[in-house]
Formats: structure tokens, sequence, C-alpha cells
């Protein structure tokens, strides 16, 4: 059964009990809209730790475009089922006044220029919501572990810089991207996709799965690999924001590549935009 509490003070409450027993804290934050990306993340916190923390919450200070968080789909009652499905022990909610009470004004931001490339450079602000929420949501919940998800690798690389940086006592376990059998990685955003750009949008992982076919034929130019993909997404209808090969610590962008070079993408399918990314040295998941 997932409880569900809605403010801080009760939250530290219920898991003092089990914080005093010793036992190991999982913790899953989202911004709801669950679909079976998150279970992942929940079955594995699961696996991995006695008692299971998910959160929802739509961060307003992450989203640089107001109609994005008017549109940001919620569904609270079907998260519901789906985290109890997955074993999820305590779901979190809370609200923006909550969060970010009048007078508020800290904030966490990671240097390094992880955050100019890919996402950073065209939604300004964004990783500074991103680092400043999930920073509470540590303190709030204490979790001995933290479950990401790698189709959003900047942010996970950017968190896993900032816990390094602030000596956050936790772990940051990076999950697999989960796809539909067509390969479009799952988001909550996909629901908002008309069916003509559903169809487009396998353009996606198609091209990533091309791109990594090239690799591993020996193709080493970024340029030409990257070049490549633009077209056919450009075929599908796409607009790109960004495609590029970049480095999976540094984000820098790579000239040439090697195991250590992500593909990363980000693509307007119609007013939606999606992500997606491919680490080199692992096979890209059959597409059918
Ligand atoms: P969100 O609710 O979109 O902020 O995502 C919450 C967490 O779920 C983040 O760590 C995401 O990276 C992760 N996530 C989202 N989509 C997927 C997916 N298709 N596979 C695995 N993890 C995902």
């Amino acid at each position: 059964m997932t409880r569900i509490v809605d403010s801080k003070a009760a939250l530290r409450a219920a898991l003092a009990p089990a914080r005093r027993r010793g036992e190991s804290i999982g913790f899953v934050p989202t911004m709801g809209s669950l679909h079976a990306g998150h279970r992942s993340l929940v079955e594995r916190a699961r696996a991995e730790c006695d008692l299971v923390v998910a959160s929802i919450f739509v961060n307003p200070t992450q989203f640089d475009r107001s109609e994005d968080l008017a549109a940001y789909p919620r569904d609270l009652e079907g998260d519901r089922a789906i985290l109890a499905e997955a074993g999820c022990d305590w779901l979190f909610t809370t609200s923006p006044e909550a969060m970010y009470p009048a007078g508020f004004d800290s904030w966490v931001e990671v240097g390094g220029g992880l955050d100019e490339h890919l996402c950073g450079a065209t939604r300004p602000g964004h990783f500074r919501g991103v680092t400043t929420v999930v920073a509470k949501l540590f303190h709030i919940v204490g979790p001995d572990r933290a479950y990401f998800g790698e189709k959003d690798f900047q942010q996970l690389a950017i968190i896993e810089q900032m816990c390094r940086d602030l000596d956050f006592p936790l772990e940051v376990i990076p999950c697999p991207t989960v796809r539909e059998p067509d390969g479009l990685a799952l988001s909550s955003r996909n629901r908002l996709l008309p069916p003509e750009a559903r169809a487009r949008a396998i353009a996606l992982p198609q091209s990533l799965s091309a791109a990594a076919r090239a690799y591993a034929a020996g193709q080493r130019e970024a340029a030409s690999v990257l070049g490549a993909l633009r077209k056919s997404l450009e075929s599908a209808g796409g607009r790109i924001d960004y495609a590029e090969a970049v480095d999976a610590r540094s984000l820098a962008p790579r000239e040439q590549l090697n195991d250590h070079t992500v593909l990363a993408l980000a693509v307007f399918f119609g007013e939606v935009r999606l992500i997606d990314n491919h680490r080199l040295a692992r096979p890209f998941p059959e597409v059918r």
C-alpha cells in the first residue's frame, strides 16, 4: 500500500521510525503522470532498499515557459495505482507554496559548464530549478539512494556533480531508459502528441539506432553521424532543437566519437519537445 503525505513535517515523522531502526531509504523524485519508466525506478528502489519513497511535484522553477507548466499532464489517481503496484511505501506530494514560500531566495547552481550545453542552452534557468528542488527534496526525505533515469542524462550528470560537490550523503543510481515496443522513450509528454506526430516521433529511436550501427561499423566522425541523424529527423518532420555528440561526464561536444560519447537529441514534433540519447559504449536496444 502506498500512503500519501502532503507536508514536510508529516513525511519526516513518517520516516523517523525506519531511520531509527537503521533501515535504508530509497527515493524516486518525479513530476507525476507516471508511466513504466518511472515504475522501473520504483521497482529498482524496492529491490534495493527497506523503504521506498516517491515524490510528485510539478516544479515551477524548472519550467522556462509558463505554457509548458500549465499543460503538464497530471493524474494523481493513476499515479498512485502505479506506485502501489511497484511497491512504493510513501508518496510525498507538495505544493509550490510549501516549497517556495514568500521570501524564498536560495538556489543551487552546478558549475563546470554542465548546464550550458544541450537542454541548458535553450532552457535558461531550467537546471537551476532542478538542482534546487532536488536538493530540497533530498533534505526533506534524507534518502540513502536516489534513482534517476538515464533518459534525462544531462539532469543525471548535473545531479551527480551536485551530490559530489555538496557532500550529499547518498548514492545516485542511474537507471536505463524504458522504451515503447517501437523504441520511443517513454515520457509524460508522449501523451501530448497527436497520433500523426506520435507516428513520426519514432524517427528519434530509429536515427539513434542507425547512428549506433554506424559507430559499431567503425565510423568515428561526429559530423558524419550527426549529419545523417539530422537528415532522418528532418525528413520525419521533426524540428531539431539540438543533435549533439558530447562527452558523458563533461558534456563537452566531441568531434571524434568513442565509448564515452553520448549522442543527445531534443526534437519538436508539432508543439511537443522530446529528448532521447544513446551512449555509444552500449548496443542500442532493438527497435521494431
Ligand atoms: P519526470 O517525472 O519526467 O521528472 O521524471 C522522473 C524520473 O523518471 C527522472 O529521473 C527521469 O529521468 C525518469 N524517467 C522518465 N522517463 C523515463 C524512461 N522512459 N525510462 C526511465 N526513466 C525515466
